[in-house]
């Protein structure tokens, strides 16, 4: 069998496109082809850039791969297309067979086996691009590690893999997911409106030598959560961001 190898570039390479896959009414996962032989050379949470061009000016935005890390032979990008934004908007326009320039993987706000065995995931709505790969991998591998997603998003369409959270929540024990709408349907059942410390006190594991708790979502959820955390007494080297 011929020995593995592990891509990481710093310059942009051409991916090519094999699969593209509806994940909401504005969300697409981009399947891209590696050597049968290659895999990302990346931690779980680690990024890619996609490199390209808008009106003669260099563009990059940072994408988290979706799919597992060690995966051989292609990767996935989650990516949610914004009516106004440069680089969502250019990968939306591209089509199976059509390649998208990439450098990378880089570290960012990644998981490391053995960090922590209790483990928050705040995500707002396309923030939890950036956790996929982490909650993938933990329950793949069946770390003994207690995971708390809290995921708000604006309605319930808005929910990226709503039916694997809704799975995992029934087949891993370890594995506990509460839902934020702004917007909930007739008959919703979990957290309306926005994210709270109160919320944040009931779902997540309190804070503490083995807790990390993962926080992405837009820029002013952030802000705000960030100071949250820091009042419900979580350290700032446990809250990580991508
Ligand atoms: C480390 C890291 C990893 C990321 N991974 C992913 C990923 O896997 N999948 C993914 O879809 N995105 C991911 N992002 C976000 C991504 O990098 C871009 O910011 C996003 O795609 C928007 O870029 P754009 O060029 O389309 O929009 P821009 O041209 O940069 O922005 C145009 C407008 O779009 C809106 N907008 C842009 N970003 C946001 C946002 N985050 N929240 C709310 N409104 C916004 C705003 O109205 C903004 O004015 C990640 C970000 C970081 C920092």
């Amino acid at each position: 069998m011929a020995a593995i190898i592990r891509i990481k570039t710093k310059t942009p390479a051409p991916y090519p496109i094999t699969a593209i896959s509806v994940a909401t009414h504005d969300t697409k996962t981009f399947r891209f082809a590696l050597p049968e032989n290659a895999t990302l050379d990346m931690l779980p949470g680690d990024h890619l850039y996609v490199h390209t061009s808008i009106n003669g000016k260099a563009v990059k935005r940072p994408y988290t791969p979706s799919s597992l890390p060690g995966t051989v032979g292609y990767f996935d990008l989650t990516i949610k297309r914004y009516e106004t934004g440069v680089v969502s908007k250019y990968v939306h326009e591209q089509q199976v067979g059509d390649t998208v320039l990439m450098s990378g993987p880089n570290p960012g706000g990644h998981w490391v086996d053995g960090m922590a065995k209790k483990v928050g995931f705040v995500a707002g709505g396309t923030g939890i691009t950036t956790m996929i790969a982490i909650i993938r991998w933990i329950l793949t591998k069946r770390l003994d590690v207690e995971l708390f997603l809290i995921f708000a998003n604006k309605t319930e369409a808005d929910i990226i893999f709503r039916e694997e959270w809704d799975r995992d929540a029934r087949e891993h024990p370890n594995f506990h997911c509460y839902h934020v709408l702004e917007h909930p349907p007739a008959g919703w059942t979990m957290g309306v409106g926005r994210v709270t410390g109160d919320l944040l006190r009931q779902r997540l594991p309190p804070p503490g030598p083995d807790t990390i708790v993962f926080l992405c979502g837009p820029p002013p959820m952030v802000e705000v959560l960030e100071g949250t955390l820091k009042d419900l007494g979580y350290p700032e080297e446990a809250v990580i961001l991508p």
